[in-house]
């Protein structure tokens, strides 16, 4: 109860005050916008980038080139693209947005993304949010990529299926595991639940999360999703770590 009150409590404020900064808290003249200090900090994705999973490349390569990474494996999805490169600046924003509460920011990050993945949703027919295990969403009141998927599906016009896949297991969090034990630790924790599976048919679903880190929950809801029937997978994020990439 306290909880719910002091949350309504806290959208009237956010209603009062003025508008500020997700990254610094300044105050900023409209709403949804950075303040010109930290917008500077931040890198944004775009081509040239591999076709696959949208690794970014430092010089220009014709279209559909993959990296040496997709090309010994393609991953199960078609394409990834993220609208942020995910560093240290990049983070805060991205923490702010998953556990303290400023989903105000949904909007600007949808308008990222959708500026970021405009090849990808010119063929998307249903969006679908990477699920939180529903004891995690318990304790954070939101997922994070549920409310993304909504501000693209709001943004394009596109359906969106909120519960698309469900996480059957709570997993441990990703942050303690290397390449390998990410994959492990995700092996089989999704799920589409069979009425859900109709919707998906022969569908090009946009696969939505906040942080593209190795891929491997992508990867692992990618698989599912397929095996569930959709056509195509492609990956959209807001943020992406780089490995070697300055
Ligand atoms: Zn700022
Ligand atoms: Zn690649």
């Amino acid at each position: 109860m306290y909880q719910r009150v002091s949350h309504s409590a806290r959208r009237f404020l956010d209603f009062m005050l003025p508008p500020t900064c997700p990254g610094c808290q300044t105050v900023v003249a409209e709403p949804q916008t950075l303040c010109p200090e930290c917008w500077h900090t931040l890198t944004f994705l775009g081509p040239p980038c591999c076709d696959g999973c949208g690794h970014p490349f430092d010089y220009a390569v014709p279209d559909r080139t993959l990296c040496g990474a997709c090309v010994r494996e393609h991953p199960p999805f078609d394409r990834a693209r993220a609208a942020l490169l995910y560093d240290e600046k990049s983070r805060d924003l991205v923490l702010a947005f998953k556990h303290a509460d400023r989903t105000e920011t949904t909007r600007l990050f949808a308008k990222w993304m959708a500026q970021a993945g405009r090849d990808l949703l010119s063929g998307t027919d249903v969006i679908v949010p990477v699920p939180l295990h529903w004891t995690r969403l318990f304790q954070r009141r939101y997922n994070q990529s549920v409310l993304l998927a909504h501000g693209l599906g709001k943004l394009t016009g596109k359906t969106v299926l909120p519960d698309g896949l469900l996480r059957t297991r709570n997993t441990p969090s990703q942050g303690r595991f290397g390449r390998l034990g990410r994959a492990r630790n995700v092996r089989g924790a999704f799920k589409v639940k069979p009425r859900t599976a109709l919707k998906l048919q022969d569908k090009r679903v946009l696969l939505v999360d906040d942080v593209y880190t190795t891929g491997a929950t992508l990867r692992s809801c990618a698989k599912v999703l397929r095996r569930a029937g959709a056509s195509g997978v492609d990956v959209l994020v807001l943020a992406r770590v780089v490995r070697g990439f300055v």
